[in-house]
């Protein structure tokens, strides 16, 4: 058993708590750890401490914030098996799964790397005569990031790295259920010479939340989690004056065209529906089979989902590991129990797997559903689990307004060896992030990553220039040195010509 800190000034720090969670290792069911819940004193302390950080890092040079980040990325990439070791026992997804969250982190990192580029302003000689302007971007201050469990490192760093590197002070409120990788994160940037405050570490719940959300020091929220929360973080954070982006929900749909590689598909829909048990934002949970295709398609993706191995990620031969609660375990069953009863398929059923040695972990086999219609629940709602439904629709038209009438827009694929209609399909649907023959399109860290609809509440996307955008306030600045000689009064509004 561990108790998980805070930390405040680049040091464990105990605080003052509300309460405190468990933390389970979602393999075995066994209670590993606890985290405490800061309280409104431990909030004002942290944030406190990282807006005296703040005036200081927004001051510091360039270079000098560039050299921290290059020697972020170094330690980061030493410390992989560190933080993989923490997310897998917490999380539960298989190591490849963990690296693979690393390496897409790092990117942002790489990219925040540039930021004298980031952070150039313009300037503009003579607009009117003898009068220059320029720009020039400024931090915000003390910035927050609220962060969920199915990423426990690559959220954090999609919002750090660019909020550093722009000159602000991060807060990261991890998810309290596998807090040990933002400890981890905070000791590298330490070791990489970010001064002290200027990355903190709270833990909480709900209330330690709205504690910052509260907090008069707080400039900026950046949220990443499920559609309610980010609703409702987004509007108690605006009103409060705060700038905020939150991210939500999710239900992506691919749909697959007749004349699709159907072994292509298959294999892509699978690796997307599964990878992560499904617990990804960006994961596939919907196939839309635009006819004929329907049968000869679940063909395929049956042999490939019945064939998936399911375990902890202990064990190298496991693909997908389990859920994150016994809770979560219990609602996705109840999707798929439904959406049985109300007449859908179970092609594959996953439902009453048990994996040797590990009865009280909380696993769910893979479930692929055919058959299914938008009055399921299954479809309806963000499952968040190995469950891969099948929609079966007669036309492109059909398939296109089936996603644009469905509340989230976060991703969506097509896959088609039609130039002419995957062009369509990108210009007319609604979601933000959109994938050609690429089931999972999570944008590269020099493009930002945002859905539409309720899959995002607030103007900006995340990391990439939209993240620097978002972390930093422009200065648009006026200039010129008449000769005092020809100084009059003229109440005129300042004219350029
Ligand atoms: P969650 O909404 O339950 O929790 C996210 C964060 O909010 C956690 O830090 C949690 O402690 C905090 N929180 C929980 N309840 C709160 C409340 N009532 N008030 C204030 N804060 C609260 O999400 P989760 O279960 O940790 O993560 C899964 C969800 O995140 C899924 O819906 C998934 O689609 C979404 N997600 C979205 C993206 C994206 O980029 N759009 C990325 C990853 C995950």
């Amino acid at each position: 058993m561990y108790t998980v800190h805070h930390v405040l000034s680049g040091q464990p720090f105990d605080g003052s708590a509300h309460g405190e969670g468990a933390i389970t290792n979602p393999a075995t069911g066994a209670v590993i750890g606890t985290v405490p819940f800061a309280d409104a004193a431990t909030v004002d302390a942290v944030v406190e401490r990282a807006a005296a950080a703040a005036e200081i890092w927004g001051a510091t040079s360039l270079s000098k914030r560039t050299e921290v980040l290059f020697a972020f990325r170094h330690l980061l990439l030493q410390r992989a098996e560190e933080l993989v070791d923490v997310i897998s026992t917490e999380h539960g997804k298989v190591r490849s799964d963990a690296h693979g969250e690393l390496a897409r982190g790092l990117e942002n990192v790489e990219y925040a790397c540039g930021l004298v580029e980031h952070l150039k302003g313009s300037f503009s000689a003579e607009v009117a005569s003898g009068v220059d302007v320029h720009s020039s971007s400024r931090p915000l201050g003390v910035v927050v990031g609220i962060t969920p469990f199915n990423f426990p490192a690559m959220v954090p760093l999609w919002m750090a790295a660019n909020a550093i590197a722009a000159g602000n002070a991060f807060v990261l409120k991890p998810s309290e259920k596998d807090p040990s990788a933002a400890v981890i994160l905070a000791s590298i940037w330490r070791e990489a010479g970010l001064p002290d405050g200027v990355f903190s570490v709270v833990h909480g719940d709900a209330a330690t939340v709205q504690h910052l959300l509260a907090h008069d020091d707080v400039a900026a929220v950046s949220f990443v989690g499920s559609t309610p929360i980010a609703k409702s973080i987004y509007e108690t954070g605006t009103k409060a004056g705060k700038r905020v982006q939150a991210l939500g929900g999710a239900k992506n749909h691919m749909v697959v065209l007749p004349d699709a590689d159907l072994d292509l598909a298959a294999d892509a829909a699978v690796s997307a529906a599964y990878g992560s048990t499904g617990e990804r934002c960006m994961a596939i949970s919907v196939v839309v089979a635009v006819d004929p295709v329907g049968d000869a398609l679940v063909e395929k993706l049956a042999s490939r989902t019945a064939a998936l191995v399911t375990g902890p990620a202990s064990d190298p031969a496991t693909q997908m590991g389990p859920l994150i609660s016994a809770v979560h375990r219990t609602s996705v069953l109840g999707h798929v129990d439904a959406a049985v009863a109300a007449g859908a398929t179970a092609v594959v059923d996953g439902r009453s797997i048990l994996v040797p040695g590990h009865e009280e972990g909380f696993f769910v086999g893979p479930c692929l559903l055919d058959h299914v219609t938008t009055e399921m629940s299954a479809y309806d709602a963000e499952v968040f689990g190995p469950v891969l439904v099948v929609v079966r629709v007669p036309t492109f038209d059909a398939a296109l307004a089936l996603i644009n009438a469905n509340p989230y827009g976060n991703g969506t694929a097509i896959f088609t060896r039609d130039g002419g209609a995957a062009r369509a399909f990108n210009d007319r649907v609604e979601v933000g992030m959109v994938g050609i023959n690429v089931p999972i399109p999570v944008p590269v860290s020099s493009y930002s990553f945002g859905g539409w609809k309720d899959s995002l509440f607030g103007s900006h996307h995340i990391y990439g220039p939209e993240g620097f955008a978002f972390y930093t306030r422009t200065k648009v600045t006026t200039t010129r040195w008449p000769d005092p000689a020809t100084s009059s009064v003229d109440l005129g509004f300042p004219r350029t010509r």
